[in-house]
């Protein structure tokens, strides 16, 4: 079994979307899917959090702008015979989740910080609800799950933290004797393990879901599948000359990520190195380049 992962790029749009369901079908053995949202949705709905809070109607018009991208997304990829199912799902999500939460922070001038905060991440979890629903509806057979059931965080005095323990035998009992060859779930949501209520594992959080998920099952390998041919020796937007690294250690991709390369988000490396699993970091734009390994 491996876990593979696609980023907010590959999950973007129709195009890609066909190449993460080229990739999903080439794959002979089990695999667990994590999705990040749409490309650039969780930036948009944390937009329209702000502007709702400002009590400024103009996230309205985002909100309509987001649910004709989703539906354009589902009309493109989903087969003909779930569209009307899955077009549904995501516009209750739309209608009765988002526009409601939003009207609530838009109407009301004195709520209190703890409360906003919390709405706001309930809000935030939309981006990977919807696209998870999209990419499950894409695959004959996918079997859904719901990540804040297994991903599990906690308050200390200062931080928000992962509950290591408990997500890692939650996983066990949400996948293992599964049979079905295609599992899909949220990468980045999370929730309170007191209290369930929905929480994140911070921006980028969706490798950290898979490499967690790829821990706890002792997967083959963790696939990171984005938008560029591999981990490379700089950021390829920044700097032209940035060439693939084939091969990494894991506490080469460590130093890397922790100075900055945010192909891979840094807490993701650990709980896969201590049960040397490798990951691949590969292009989901160009799915035959080698990629990257990182290895012991
Ligand atoms: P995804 O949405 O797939 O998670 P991200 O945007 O989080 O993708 O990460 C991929 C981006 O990371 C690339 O488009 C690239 O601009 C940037 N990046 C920064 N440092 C590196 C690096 N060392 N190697 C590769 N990409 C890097
Ligand atoms: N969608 C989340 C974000 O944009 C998580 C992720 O993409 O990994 O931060
Ligand atoms: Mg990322």
């Amino acid at each position: 079994m491996k876990v593979i992962k696609f980023g907010g790029t590959s999950v973007g749009t129709v195009q890609s979307l066909h190449n993460v369901k080229a990739i999903i079908d080439e794959c002979q053995q089990q695999v667990i899917v994590v999705v990040s949202a749409l490309g650039g949705v969780t930036n948009q709905l944390i937009q329209m959090t702000e502007l709702a809070k400002r009590h400024d109607a103009s996230y309205e018009t985002l909100l309509n702008a987001l649910k004709q991208r989703h539906a354009d997304v589902i009309a493109g990829v989903v087969p003909e015979e779930r569209q009307q199912e899955c077009l549904g799902v995501v516009n209750t999500f739309i209608d009765e989740g988002l526009a409601s939460f939003y009207a609530m922070l838009y109407a009301n001038e004195e709520l209190a910080p703890d409360f906003v905060e919390r709405v706001s991440d309930a809000i935030v979890s939309h981006g990977e609800i919807m696209s998870s629903a999209i990419v499950a509806s894409m695959i004959d057979g996918a079997v859904p799950h719901f990540s804040p059931n297994f991903i599990k965080t906690m308050d200390t005095a200062t931080e928000r933290i992962l509950d290591a323990e408990t997500t890692e035998r939650l996983i066990g009992e949400e996948f293992d004797g599964r049979t079905e060859r295609v599992h899909v779930t949220q990468g980045f949501i999370a929730a309170d393990v007191e209290t369930g209520v929905k929480t994140n594992l911070g921006r980028g959080g969706s490798d950290f879901t898979a490499a967690l998920i790829a821990a706890a099952l002792n997967a083959e390998c963790l696939e990171i599948w984005t938008d560029v041919d591999g981990f490379m020796t700089a950021d390829p937007r920044t700097d032209p000359t940035a060439e693939v690294i084939p091969v990494m250690t894991y506490e080469q991709a460590q130093r890397m990520c922790d100075a900055g390369a945010k192909v891979i988000y840094a807490p993701t490396i650990a709980p896969v190195a201590v049960k040397h699993i490798p990951v691949w970091v590969k292009n989901t734009f160009n799915p035959t380049a080698p990629g990257t390994v990182i290895k012991g």
